[in-house]
């Protein structure tokens, strides 16, 4: 079933189109300190290798601002264009105001309408960012947060909540803030000026039934692409199957123009986990296509040897390394299915269905591989050299099916 995307506006962020008919963006933060120039740049550059098509920076102080123009030009050395995204909270309209360099340097500006200023200073200093955004030609994200959600609107709502003779739940009336919060900024940005086709927004939560509660709410309020993320998701496969649990849902329904996976690295881990994971899971919905699928089976007591587990792995990571030459040479290759089973009760079938897949033999079968060809068994391979001989078949199917 295909699946329709929610009309939005289409926004440009630098090169990357955001919304509209475009598909959904991956975008990934960068964790290193802004103003450590080569650190930061040598992970833009490893996060818009695994495929972020944005990334987020911090811009936190004046050695931050100072640093942006510098990782610029440095990406740029590197022959890397990924548009970069400043980060701002509290000090955004002083840093915009005293940094051009930084302020032209970045394809974005996240504002956070929660930590924008406070009291009269609020307005005053949202203004600021806007008169930025204008003065630059940007685009911004109004990024709101429940945990940096505007207390003095929430006060507001709570109140007006209490005196209703059927008052909502407090964690019904905190979700309405949020999404009053992003919606009454971006009406704000516009009365400034901002055309509504520079705004992307959020209303990230940390808990996957409040997530999905809040967007569908802003999908219904408004048609400005909405960037989509579960915040603090937290470390690996909570993290991973929290996120998915709730962007799958709202994808499926058509919701979402951008999205990223907010996941806590392991100490010393890959910060690029979290472009895979958001690739990954575009991918099994169906909405878009990165790298070729394979298809594995868990395995069990049938095949007790781990040579069916490195052939998928050995498979994936090949199939990985591939794609940045395979994407401009074999168009389509993307789309491929590759599966690599087991034992003999699902590794026929399931590589039948594949675009090409071995069956690899489980304990106590004879000692062969069938491999299946677009639903044809064409080749029995055996001995010790089967992972490297069915690489080859897969190279050369790549190059029949897709080249030219
Ligand atoms: S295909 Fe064979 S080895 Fe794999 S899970 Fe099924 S029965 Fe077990």
């Amino acid at each position: 079933m295909a699946i329709n995307r929610k009309p939005t506006r289409r926004v440009q962020v630098g090169p990357v189109a955001v919304g509209g008919d475009a598909p959904v963006v991956v975008q990934s933060m960068t964790n290193t300190d802004t103003a450590d120039v080569e650190a930061t740049a040598a992970q833009v550059k490893a996060l818009a290798d695994a495929g972020s098509e944005l990334v987020r920076i911090t811009v936190n102080n004046e050695a931050a601002a100072a640093g942006v123009p510098r990782i610029a030009e440095r990406l740029n050395a590197l022959g890397c264009e990924v548009p970069l995204v400043g980060d701002f909270h509290y000090n955004g309209h002083r840093l915009l105001k005293d940094f051009p360099a930084m302020a032209e340097a970045l394809a974005k500006y996240r504002i956070n309408p929660g930590n924008v200023g406070f009291g009269d200073k609020q307005d005053t200093q949202f203004s600021m960012m806007i008169e930025a955004a204008l003065r630059y030609g940007k685009p911004i994200r109004i990024g709101a947060n429940w945990g940096s959600l505007d207390q003095a609107l929430l006060a507001r709502m709570m109140d007006d909540n209490a005196r209703l003779a059927q008052p909502e739940e407090a964690n019904s009336v905190m979700r309405e803030a949020l999404v009053a919060s992003a919606l009454r900024s971006a009406a704000r940005a516009e009365e400034l000026g901002l055309p509504g086709d520079r705004i992307i927004i959020s209303c990230k939560v940390s808990r996957v039934q409040d997530l999905i509660a809040v967007y569908r709410a802003l999908a219904a309020a408004c048609d400005y692409p909405l960037h989509l993320g579960l915040t603090e998701a937290g470390m690996g496969s909570k993290g991973i199957v929290a996120s998915s649990a709730a962007l799958a849902v709202l994808l499926q329904e058509g919701i979402g123009d951008t999205i990223r996976i907010s996941l806590t690295p392991e100490p010393g881990g890959d910060r690029a986990e979290e472009v895979r994971v958001a690739q990954e899971l575009l991918q099994s919905v169906g909405l878009r296509h990165f790298t070729p699928q394979v298809t594995a089976c868990p395995g069990c007591g049938r095949t007790t040897s781990t040579v069916f587990q490195e052939l998928a792995d050995k498979i994936q990571t090949y199939l990985r390394a591939q794609m940045p030459q395979w994407r401009a040479r074999y168009p389509g290759a993307a789309r491929m299915n590759v599966a690599v089973m087991g034992c003999i009760v699902n590794g026929p079938g399931e590589s039948r269905h594949a675009d090409i897949g071995i069956s690899l033999p489980g304990t106590g079968e004879s000692p062969v591989a069938p491999v299946f060809v677009d639903g044809q068994k064409v080749a029995t391979l055996r001995g010790p050299h089967i992972a490297e001989e069915f690489q080859g078949m897969v190279e050369e199917y790549v190059a029949r099916r897709y080249g030219n």
